[in-house]
């Protein structure tokens, strides 16, 4: 059986740090908590479900947390003009805004309202372009792709001079994850949905990251013994959730000499902690900034 790379302990390690911050902030802002704001503006469930987890998560931590439903019919004209007032609230440290958005709503216009210091989700353009250029704040990157990298460096899987791969090449995961990978050192390709054969890209890869939001896309013959694969996908299955990759089939070919992400265990969980740290983090920085 290959290694497996499960959130736990460190998902937990990491809230307990971001706990210790944000009491830190609390106490500098004289027990008042800064706010850690999310933009709603749908009715799907598992979207929902994720909203009260997140919310949850930000209470755990002793911040904060403000709801802000904005309704399934809200104009991008609404969207914009609640994420600016948030951006300009002296209590706000930092917003979230989940999808999916209305039909017709453009997520990069909107974004581009969020004060890129509270973008704790990294979906700005200009956190985009800091990432891009290697000048980011770790505190404002996209919450999985630093997840993804969190997981590698808990289970001190080397990256300087490996071939890696990621599939999928989204704004709020991929991208970020194959920029990340590169500063890292490693040798990074991306493989997409208009990739011929994908498994000639992934073969080779020593690290595999796979965000494709396709169910059970990588199977055994995608990889090689020996190789390390992260696993984003979320899908749901019965009263569970399982990922892009499927498992029994990919296990069996990597061997004992290779690692694989449970799902779920893996990133969903560590992606929280990772959410968890950037609220506290914006939360310090708010304080600090006030003062
Ligand atoms: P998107 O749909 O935005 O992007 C999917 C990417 O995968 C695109 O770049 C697409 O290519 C590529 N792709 C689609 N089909 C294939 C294929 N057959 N072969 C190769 N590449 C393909 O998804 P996200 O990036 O938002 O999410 C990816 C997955 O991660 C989803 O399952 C999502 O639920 C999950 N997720 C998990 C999170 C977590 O915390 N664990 C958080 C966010 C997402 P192209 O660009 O050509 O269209």
């Amino acid at each position: 059986m290959p290694l497996r790379l499960a959130a736990q302990p460190f998902a937990k390690q990491i809230t307990a740090q971001a706990t210790e911050i944000a009491a830190r902030a609390i106490a500098a802002a004289h027990g008042r908590s800064p706010e850690i704001a999310v933009v709603i503006a749908t009715s799907e469930p598992d979207s929902l479900l994720y909203v009260d987890r997140l919310l949850k998560q930000v209470s755990a931590i002793g911040l904060a947390g403000r709801r802000v439903d904005l309704g399934t019919t809200a104009s991008e004209a609404e969207i914009l003009a609640a994420l600016a007032a948030l951006s300009s609230d002296r209590n706000v440290a930092g917003i979230i805004l989940q999808s999916p958005l209305p039909s017709g709503v453009s997520r990069e216009i909107v974004a581009a309202a969020i004060a890129p210091g509270k973008d704790i989700d990294g979906i700005t353009h200009q956190n985009a372009e800091r990432l891009a250029d290697g000048t980011h704040d770790d505190s404002l990157l996209p919450a999985t792709a630093a997840a993804v990298m969190e997981l590698l460096r808990a289970y001190e899987v080397p990256l300087s001079g490996r071939p890696a791969v990621v599939v999928g090449r989204s704004a709020i995961v991929g991208r970020p994850v194959a920029h990340l990978l590169e500063l890292a050192g490693a040798h990074v390709e991306v493989a997409h949905s208009k990739t011929p054969d994908l498994g000639v890209v992934t073969r080779p890869a020593e690290v595999l990251v796979v965000a494709a939001g396709v169910r059970g896309l990588v199977r055994g013959e995608h990889v090689s013994p020996g190789a390390v694969v992260i696993d984003v996908g979320i899908h749901p299955s019965g009263d569970t959730i399982v990922g892009d990759v499927d498992a029994e089939s990919v296990e069996a070919a990597l061997g004992a000499s290779g690692g694989l992400s449970p799902v779920p265990g893996g990133v969903g969980p560590m992606t929280s902690a990772v959410l968890a740290l950037h609220a506290a983090q914006a939360a310090e920085r708010l304080v600090r900034e006030r003062a």
